[in-house]
Parts: C-alpha cells; structure tokens; sequence
C-alpha cells in the first residue's frame, strides 16, 4: 500500500524529549507496575482518583502550582493551585455527606464549564459517591432519562439551566437535593430541597472527607447511545486513574512544565478522562476555555496562555481549515508542541492543514466511552500516515477480528476489538447486566467499530457496525430522537439516519410519516425541528426532516434505516441484499 508519511520527527531535535522514545516504547507488555509506582499505588487496593489527582501534588511539593487556569466568556480569569483544588474538594465532599449523599450513590452535574464543576466532580470522587457529568446543551429529556435510570440523588447545575428542566423534575422522585451554582445569576429562588451551592461550601470543613475508597469502586458514569433503547449509563472506577496518568504521559506526552488545553465539553468522556483527569494525575496545569468553537478565540487563548499541548476534535479542526490560513498567521501560535485529536475520523485532508499551519502533525487517537481512556494512538516520536489512528497503548492488545473471534490478516477490514483487563475498562453498564455481557465474545470486547491495521501495525478506522450517528463527535442513538418524533402528535412513524457531511462527519436526518390528519408543510418542519431541538438539544437534533407517505419496514414491523440510508444514499435500488433486519 502506498502510504504518504509525515516524517518521523527526529526526536534530538524537538523542544522537549517526548515521553516515548521510540517503537521498542511501544512493545512493553506490562508497563502497568512501573506505571503504579510512579502513581504510589503499587500494592495498594484503596485509592482515590481525586486524591492521585490533586492533593497528590500538595503532598509532593506542587501545592502551589496552578492546576485550573480558567478563561470565562467575559474573558474574565481565575487561578486555583492544586491545594486550593485539594481544600475546595474536600469541602464539597463535606457538603454532599451533609445532603446525606453516601459511598455509591449517584450525583449528577448539569452545568457549563465552570470553575465550581471541577470542584464538584472531584468533591464527590473524594465521598466516594458516583459521578455523572451531563451536556450542558442537553434538553430536559436526556437529562430525565438519564437521572431516572440512574437514580440520581443529587443534582448540580445552575439556575438558568434549572429552569430549562422545569417540566422534568417532577418526574424524579428519587432526586432530593439540587444544587445551584449561583455564578451568573445570584440569589435564585429555590425550590424544597434545593441548596446553594456557596453556602453549602462556606459551612463544609475543609479537612479531608473520611472515606476510603478501593480500586474497583464505581467512580464516573457516562451515558452513551447505542442502536435501540435509551442510552446506556457505561460506570469507571477509580482504578481507570492509571491508564488516565499513562495515555496523559505517552499519547498526550504531558510534562510538568505544560499548559494544557482539552476542548472537550465536560458532559462527554473526553472531557472527564482528558478534561479533568490525566492532566492532573500529570501534575499539569490545564486551561478551562468557558466559551465555545471560534477560530479567532482559540487562536487568541492558545496565544495568551501559551498553550503547548491541545487535544481537540475533526469537526473542529475543520472548522478551523474552513477559517482559512491567513488568520492562522495573526496569532503567535508557536508555543503549540503537541496537537492531538480524537472522536471521530481525522482526515488525512486536516492531518496535512495541520501540518502546514502548525508545522506539525496532529495526533489522531481512538477510544471510546466504554474503553474509559486513549487505546490507540499516534505518539509524537512516530511517523504519522494521516488517516491512521496510530499503534495500541503500550500493555493494551486492540485487535481486528473475524465474526468467531479470529484475528484477521493484514489489511483485511473486520471488527475493531480489544483483549479485555486494561485498567480503565468499563465495569458495566447500570443496571444493564446483559447488555454488558453482549458485548464481549471469545476472550474479546467488541467495540461496535470497524477497521483494519496494516503490516507496520497502524490501525484506520473504517466504520460503525451498528445505526449509531456521530455527528461532530457526539454519538446520537436513533431511537432517542426517533422517540421524541414520536411524542409530536403528528408523527405516525420517524426513522433517523446519519447523513455524510463534510464538517461534522454526519449530520442527523429523519424521514417522517405524518397522521392521515396533518399536511406536510414548511411550517410543520419547521415545528417539528423546533419541538425536537427543545426537548433534545441543538446539538443532536435532525438537521434535515424528509415527509414520506410510510416508512419501509421489517415485517415485524420495524423501521429500516439502513434502507432509508441506501436511499439516501443514492446506492441501486436492488443493492439491499446486505440491509439488515434489526
Ligand atoms: P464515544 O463513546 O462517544 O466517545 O464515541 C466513541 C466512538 O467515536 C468510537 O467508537 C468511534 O466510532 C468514534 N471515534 C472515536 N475516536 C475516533 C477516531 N480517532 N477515528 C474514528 N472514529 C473515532
């Protein structure tokens, strides 16, 4: 095959030795036990991911290094050292026990990137109680699912977003306590069983919470969509804090004297493993970037906090190769040493962009939620084919495999699996046993994706097996904006596909077949588009809505969307030999 190369960089010659040297780095089996002796936790059952993270550093000597560096969209900015972080967190977990919250129960957070939800997700690791990040861009219905299904006891947001729930919380009866962040809008009126957050803060001790927790106790849950059925809540222990120190120190290849930026919203596993966690396990300091995507914004806080490790996104490197060159040359960008990507395909297109702007490659990686932390990836020492995910993590055995389990040769195309035990494996799904167990098969877990890996061991992604949408890195669950069609009393039948599109990698569609009463109309559309992006959020809500007199289906009656997808693909009307009935 004939692969352009980004040449390997010759490692004498770069800023900073990187933390991998080379290829016999790379082929360490069980590079595991070093890995827990540089963390202290080599022989030890219990311990806390919040404390490796950050009082850690207090204890070592780093207590006065800033660890949060945060930019609000006023451009306003804070600084917290890590034993700032380490007295806030132990006071947040004072209050929570104070709310009754006990070792295993479910705290969720609803809320921008503030400093406070950094405290609050720490805080809680630090009780023990588990802890549920949640998009902020979310509608109230993901948020009920998601607190229903999980049990939630606790939630934390702030009183705009509170109020964007309003017709949810009603339906929660196991939820007690809502706390109210009060940065932007102060003296919120509050409901029973609602706290304020700084008052709660102000009446907490500050000594550390006594509780211990093990390597196996749950720590971070994530709901994640698969191709039926309301997302599925995948639960972290705290023993993933390894894998997050490690992929932080040899993919992300994170030094002590780094200020690092993860553009990742919160709500997703990015933005707790590499948004939150492997940064601080490295001692780092992180910037908080609060505003979202703008080329001149980002450009300009790379400038300002001379940000030299980014871990980013393809639709927002797109977005920024859409910007242009030119504004690339306004900004002093110089300090960027490493750029990484992850969440869906890095085409090889914004691999070379990246190369000619930043003078330098960007560094593909792939993982996922249920994987808890960076699989593969392409390490700053190597040369990069852009279009590759790169080579596995040191001590982790991904693998391409035929139905029965086999490895495949080669270049040959199969699923995309992984040899389970690496340290931070999800440990189930909430109460979803055997859906947990599905997914592992002959000594393997599957991961739901395709791909192949070539003769020198580079991996390139090549698909989804399943109906999932990635639409600008957020996976979407048809079903889950399906069932929302559903709730429209207009819709009869919704089938939602992934449409290609050139920013966002896919963009959702829906075909909808309406009750014999309504007429389909531009402004039906457009209610329909409205209805779905308030329940759901913007962000996964169907960009294209097509009206089709009925929907094709299975004989059992359910909606074939891959049909709807060959349809809307343009393939031969005959080709739907490989459809599936699912
Ligand atoms: P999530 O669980 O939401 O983090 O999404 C994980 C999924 O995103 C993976 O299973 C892939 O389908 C996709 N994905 C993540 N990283 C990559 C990558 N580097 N290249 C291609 N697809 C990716």
């Amino acid at each position: 095959m004939n692969y352009s190369e980004i040449a390997k960089p010759k490692t004498k010659e770069m800023q900073v030795a990187p933390n991998l040297l080379g290829e016999g780095d790379l082929t360490s089996k069980t590079p595991w036990p070093e890995i827990e002796r540089e963390l202290g936790v080599d022989g030890r059952d219990s311990f806390n991911l919040a404390q490796l993270a950050i009082d850690r550093h207090c204890e070592n000597g780093w207590g006065d290094k800033v660890a949060l560096l945060w930019e609000g969209k006023d451009g306003g900015e804070e600084a917290y050292t890590f034993e700032q972080l380490r007295t806030l967190t132990n006071k947040f977990a004072h209050a929570l026990a104070g709310l009754g919250v006990q070792k295993g129960d479910r705290v969720f957070i609803f809320a921008g990137r503030v400093p406070e939800l950094y405290v609050s997700v720490f805080g809680t690791l630090k009780l023990g109680a588990i802890i549920g990040p949640l998009f902020s861009a979310f509608g109230p219905d993901p948020v009920r699912d998601r607190l229903l299904d999980s049990g939630a006891e606790v939630l934390i947001t702030t009183p705009d977003l509170k109020a964007r729930l309003s017709t949810i919380l009603k339906d929660l009866p196991q939820l007690r306590h809502t706390i109210l962040i009060e940065r932007e809008v102060k003296a919120a009126e509050l409901d029973q069983g609602d706290v304020r957050y700084e008052q709660a803060m102000a009446a907490a001790p500050s000594d550390p919470p006594d509780t211990t927790t093990s390597r196996e106790d749950y720590s971070i849950m994530h709901y994640t969509s698969g191709t039926t059925g309301k997302p599925k809540g995948a639960v972290h222990v705290h023993n993933a804090a390894i894998q997050h120190y490690a992929t932080g120190k040899w993919a992300l290849d994170l030094h002590p004297d780094d200020i690092y930026w993860c553009t990742a919203d919160p709500g997703w596993v990015t933005g707790t493993s590499y948004g939150m966690s492997a940064p601080w396990l490295n001692g780092v300091t992180q910037l908080i970037y609060e505003s979202g995507f703008g080329a001149s914004a980002w450009y300009s806080a790379i400038q300002k906090h001379r940000v030299t490790v980014w871990y980013t996104a393809p639709t927002a490197i797109r977005m920024l190769m859409k910007a242009g060159d030119e504004i690339t040359q306004k900004y002093n960008l110089s300090s960027l040493r490493h750029i990484c990507s992850v969440g869906e395909p890095l085409n090889p297109e914004a691999v070379l962009w990246g190369h000619r702007v930043f003078h330098q490659a960007i560094h593909d990686n792939w993982w996922q939620t249920e994987t808890g932390a960076i699989l593969i990836a392409n390490y700053p020492f190597m040369a990069v084919r852009p279009g590759s995910m790169g080579k596995p993590i040191p001590g982790t055995t991904p693998g391409i495999i035929d139905e029965a389990g086999n490895e495949m040769p080669h270049d040959a195309e199969g699923d995309l699996a992984v040899r389970p035990g690496w340290p931070s494996m999800f440990r189930a799904y909430w109460n979803n046993e055997a859906l947990y167990r599905s997914r592992f098969n002959n000594g393997w877990y599957i991961t739901g994706d395709r791909a192949r890996k070539d003769k020198d061991g580079y991996f390139w992604f090549v698909g989804r097996t399943d109906d999932v949408i990635n639409t600008a890195g957020h996976l979407v669950g048809p079903f889950e904006v399906e069932s929302a069609f559903m709730e429209h009393p207009a819709v009869a039948e919704a089938g939602v596909i992934g449409k290609p599109d050139p920013l966002a990698m896919e963009v959702v569609k829906a075909f909808v077949a309406l009750k014999g009463n309504y007429e389909p109309t531009d402004n039906l559309r457009r209610e329909l588009m409205r209805f779905i992006r308030s329940r759901l959020s913007a962000a996964v809500a169907p960009r294209e809505i097509e009206f089709l007199p009925s929907l094709p289906k299975t004989r059992s009656g359910k909606i074939m969307r891959r049909l709807l997808k060959a349809k809307e693909l343009g393939l031969p009307l005959g080709d739907t030999s490989t459809l599936e009935e699912d």
